[in-house]
């Protein structure tokens, strides 16, 4: 693995060394696995010419399935069979990356369609050409309407309550995607589904203990993220007194959950390593909890392990919490930010801590009588000070409600 030529790199913190490789993945648009119901041509011949068009662009050939389309479309004037052709349409134009003549034909499919599944197809694809876009309020507003038409089937309306709070997840309106979530339980997107990063937190059921994980966010678990194993050679955590933050001084993940969890993947290959290899040689990766740019928490090392993120004795019960990224002269983002209040609002009140008890990485080492690092950096560390004022942790109002009636 290459090493990062900056000076920083020699100074003390683990993830410094690290070059992420980024995946040149990125979010773009969904993919469909054309089980929509939508408008049915009325006539069955439109309906098997619809379907075949369908079928090209699921094959990967959305332009020729796109020419069969406009061409049908202009010798069709029966109406319910053009909301069909023009719902399609707008799927192959998506999927070769015509975002506004997807637009132009789910609007115009959603006019023609004579009954409400029809225009929640074409809602649900005006949603999926926003999302595209990264205009998330507007795909919300979209899939809401989707929803209203209360033309969606069962498994149609979990995911349209799904992708609702996928988008507010990225806006950072966490309230709003665990509701969202609630409503979307039962749903599993197909492994080639952009949305299928997020998981929401599994019910905690009194027949279990209950996890660590946060009630109420969304988190992408280690098997998710392809996380390997956690090796024999680690401590049991013990009780929690403390959280310390740090950031990983990498670059930032390219946006998408693909990159987020390749990012994560490569900090464990990292500090799995021995050293042999360039790598650390530990049981696992060394944080409990990271979150990436767009606010995605990844479950780092399970926080029954002690980790191994402070350094020495400092680790002792001690949650080690990393925003990916290098914050050293830029703040994180405000999705990140507010993933990190909500994750440690949780965990203190899981954990019963002072917010004094929260500090960056720097101010633990500098309370070990160990030297100084650039970690988590003056805009991370402003967010801890706030944090041990106890801003957003007596905000728990929210948190209580997402976790009502849990053990
Ligand atoms: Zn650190």
């Amino acid at each position: 693995m290459r090493r990062q030529p900056s000076p920083r790199v020699r100074l003390s913190h683990p993830a410094l060394l690290l070059v992420l490789t980024l995946s040149t993945a990125s979010c773009t648009g969904l993919s469909r696995s054309g089980t929509s119901a939508g408008s049915r041509a009325s006539d069955p011949r439109t309906a098997s010419e619809v379907a075949a068009a369908a079928e090209l662009r699921r094959g990967g050939d959305p332009r020729r399935g796109l020419d069969h389309l406009e061409r049908l479309l202009q010798r069709t004037q029966d109406r319910p069979a053009r909301a069909a052709i023009l719902l399609e349409m707008g799927h192959c134009q998506l999927a070769k990356g015509d975002r506004s003549g997807a637009l132009e034909s789910y609007l115009a499919s959603s006019a023609f369609a004579p009954d409400p599944g029809g225009r929640a197809a074409a809602y649900e694809g005006i949603g999926d050409v926003h999302v595209a876009d990264g205009a998330f309020g507007l795909a919300i507003d979209a899939y809401e309407r989707a929803l209203a038409t209360g033309g969606l089937p069962g498994t149609g309306a979990v995911r349209a309550h799904y992708r609702v709070a996928v988008c507010h997840q990225r806006l950072g309106h966490l309230d709003e995607a665990r509701d969202a979530l609630v409503r979307s339980s039962g749903h599993r997107p197909p492994a080639s589904d952009p949305f299928v990063w997020v998981e929401p937190f599994a019910p905690r059921s009194p027949a279990r203990p209950p996890t660590p994980l946060p009630g109420g966010l969304v988190l992408v678990p280690r098997a998710a993220w392809g996380a390997a194993p956690l090796r024999p050679n680690h401590d049991p955590m013990g009780k929690v007194v403390r959280i310390t933050v740090h950031h990983t001084a990498t670059r930032p993940p390219a946006p998408g959950e693909a990159s987020g969890r390749s990012a994560v993947r490569s900090i464990q290959k990292y500090h799995q390593s021995s050293a042999e290899q360039g790598g650390r040689g530990w049981a696992d990766i060394g944080y409990h909890f990271l979150i990436d740019p767009e606010g995605r928490i990844y479950e780092g090392r399970p926080v029954t392990v002690q980790g191994a993120h402070a350094g020495g004795s400092a680790n002792q019960g001690n949650i080690g919490i990393a925003l990916i990224g290098d914050f050293s002269s830029s703040p994180p983002s405000f999705p990140q930010e507010q993933a990190l209040f909500a994750l440690v609002r949780d965990l203190v009140r899981r954990h019963d801590l002072s917010p004094r008890r929260i500090q960056g990485h720097s101010e633990v080492r500098l309370g070990a009588g160990e030297g100084g690092t650039q970690c988590p950096g003056p805009f991370v560390e402003g967010l801890v000070w706030r944090l041990q004022k106890g801003e957003g942790l007596s905000g728990a109002a929210a948190s209580q409600r997402g976790t009502a009636g849990l053990p």
